[in-house]
């Protein structure tokens, strides 16, 4: 800018200065111009001939200028009317946006459609068209426009994002594969994409269909691990081999120690083989890092086989997390087994404290009352309580059994022992006559 305006000023000055030396040069050798032609003649001093040339070249200039002004006037107005016409579809698409987000898909594609004629060929509207359409649950017009982006070298993560959601909607896995691995190889660093190359991976393995994405240098060493544990662990589910079934499962206990439903066969496994020590050390080692009423099932499994369980035998395990609530219900159907009433007490008042549930407070005046009671019909409630479920931290789908992966979000180790209490007293249905009719007088 400033080396061009330099350059405006020096060839001013040029111009000044020709032109002064000619005027001088003029005023110092003076002289008239003499023209006859066709029998006129003019006679013209050579200064005012030169004026009059300046004179002309400066309105030729002018009048060439000004024609290209007028010959522009189209250009702008043409401009002027796609930049109007821009500004509306951009407010239109805004509206759209709005609409979509606020779960209003209808709305959206309509005012996408009238976008469209104000923006044209628009890429990010063909995005949102195609998000609009999966809204409505039109799976297969979402499918076509995300494949028209697939082909665009800018849209084409989006396309193969797209297509994904739409073969996980259609739980299409092997196809999800397919666009997730595209996406990886547009985006190999993107967490979102190695997330879901896991988790499609595993739903493939779950159909047996052997699949090996590229993972390993996009994951940490940790994460590999996980996840190559999870693809273990369903591959366990076809081991006949009992060594390589519990080498299997000491690979999952080792790397996700947290897992407790392959901790609990893996123990079960070894009690099995004679290494009844080695199994309890693995479930007290889960036990510490997540506390779960099956590893104290299977601790009980590998101390006293048979179908009494010890108070005595389950204490060195559940000493480690004392107020954990299904311990403490494991703790009290052991004392009531072994009819050690000294030991029930202060478990069921223990377990009042954790839970206030009234069934507890009500057992524990019942059996301070009656120590020598026919106990059998209150331990039963104990257990046949189950507030507890595997669910989904993602998406709160529920399962009676654990699993790695979520089969509803598919996310992946998303389960947890989740306490879902229904708060109604279970335990009047499971009592006999007497018992019932004694609580009803010691509550009223
Ligand atoms: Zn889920």
């Amino acid at each position: 800018m400033g080396f061009s305006k330099g350059l405006q000023l020096m060839s001013t000055i040029i111009v000044l200065i020709f032109l002064v030396g000619v005027i001088a040069f003029i005023a110092i050798y003076p002289g008239q111009i003499h023209i006859d032609w066709l029998g006129y003649t003019i006679d013209c001093p050579i200064g005012l001939c030169i004026a009059f040339l300046i004179i002309i070249f400066f309105m030729y200039a002018l009048i060439h200028k000004l024609w290209r002004k007028i010959l522009k006037i189209p250009i702008i107005y043409q401009k002027f009317i796609f930049k109007k016409q821009r500004d509306q579809g951009q407010s239109l698409l805004v509206d759209s946006i709005s609409a979509l987000f606020a779960g209003q898909p209808e709305e959206a594609k309509d005012l996408i459609h009238l976008c469209q004629e104000f923006i044209p060929g628009d890429s990010v509207l063909t995005h949102f068209l195609a998000q609009s359409a999966l809204s409505l649950d039109d799976v297969q017009g979402a499918e076509k426009l995300y494949r028209q982006m697939l082909n665009h070298p800018r849209l084409n993560f989006l396309g193969a994002q797209g297509l994904y959601q739409c073969a996980k909607l259609e739980k299409n896995w092997k196809d999800a594969y397919d666009y997730v691995l595209k996406a990886f190889s547009l985006r190999p660093d993107s967490p979102w994409v190695t997330k879901e190359l896991c988790s499609v991976t595993i739903m493939l393995d779950k159909m047996n269909v052997a699949k090996d994405p590229p993972l390993k240098k996009s994951m940490s060493k940790k994460d590999f691990d996980v996840f190559q544990s999870a693809r273990l662990w369903i591959q366990c589910h076809h081991m006949l081999d009992d060594q390589k079934k519990m080498d299997a499962l000491k690979t999952i206990h080792q790397t996700c120690p947290n897992w407790v439903v392959p901790t609990y066969h893996y123990a079960l496994l070894l009690e099995k083989n004679h290494k009844r020590d080695r199994a309890k050390k693995v479930l007290m080692a889960s036990y510490e890092l997540s506390p779960h009423r099956l590893l104290g099932h299977g601790w009980l499994k590998c101390d006293s086989p048979g179908d009494i369980h010890f108070l005595s035998a389950l204490m060195p395990l559940i000493s480690i997390h004392p107020k954990h609530f299904e311990s403490l219900l494991l703790q009290a159907q052991s004392a009531f087994e072994e009819k050690n009433f000294e030991q029930l007490i202060p478990t069921l008042k223990e377990l009042y404290e954790t839970n206030q549930k009234i069934e507890y407070l009500m057992l524990l005046e019942y059996a301070q009352k009656n120590p020598h009671a026919s106990m059998v019909n209150l331990v039963n409630p104990l257990e046949v309580e189950r507030s507890f479920a595997w669910q989904c931290e993602q998406c709160h789908h529920r399962s009676h059994h654990w699993d790695v992966i979520c089969e509803e979000c598919l996310t992946l180790y998303s389960f947890q022992w989740t306490d879902l209490s229904p708060r109604h007293p279970v335990l009047m249905n499971h009592m006999n006559h007497d018992d019932r009719h004694y609580l009803i007088g010691v509550n009223s």
